[in-house]
């Protein structure tokens, strides 16, 4: 891959990665705003109790994306240490050049498609 394609790509996932950090950040705050409404003391420690009972899913939920941002972010910065050592945009499994297309619809990608539907596969 030329140098002018591995830049805009490292743009594109410098973008993403500040989306992912800003989303990530919220979401943390989100959480923190929630455990902190517990020691509020403005409600009466049964109503709160039961009210902070029906928001359980909801924090999990929160959680649970959190924890799919800061995968995504990983995935992110790992691409970006790719285009850094050279080795950006090339199968992680079969060492093949990943096609500009897949990379084009998901930037972070480290596996070609055949490896990809190898790995899911075999999770099955
Ligand atoms: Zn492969």
């Amino acid at each position: 891959m030329n140098k002018k394609k591995l830049t805009a790509f490292q743009k594109i996932l410098l973008q993403e990665k500040d989306v992912l950090e800003k989303q990530y950040r919220d979401l943390e705050e989100g959480n923190l705003h929630n455990s902190q409404s517990d020691f509020s003391g403005e409600m009466p420690f049964e109503e709160e109790y039961a009210a902070s009972g029906t928001t359980t899913f909801e924090r999990e939920r929160d959680l649970s994306l959190s924890e799919n941002v800061k995968d995504i972010l990983k995935r992110v910065n790992e691409a970006l240490d790719r285009i850094d050592s050279g080795t950006f945009g090339v199968c992680e499994m079969c060492s093949q050049p990943i096609p500009e297309e897949r990379l084009k619809a998901l930037p972070y990608a480290n596996l070609c498609i055949t490896c990809k539907q190898k790995e899911e596969k075999a999770f099955r």
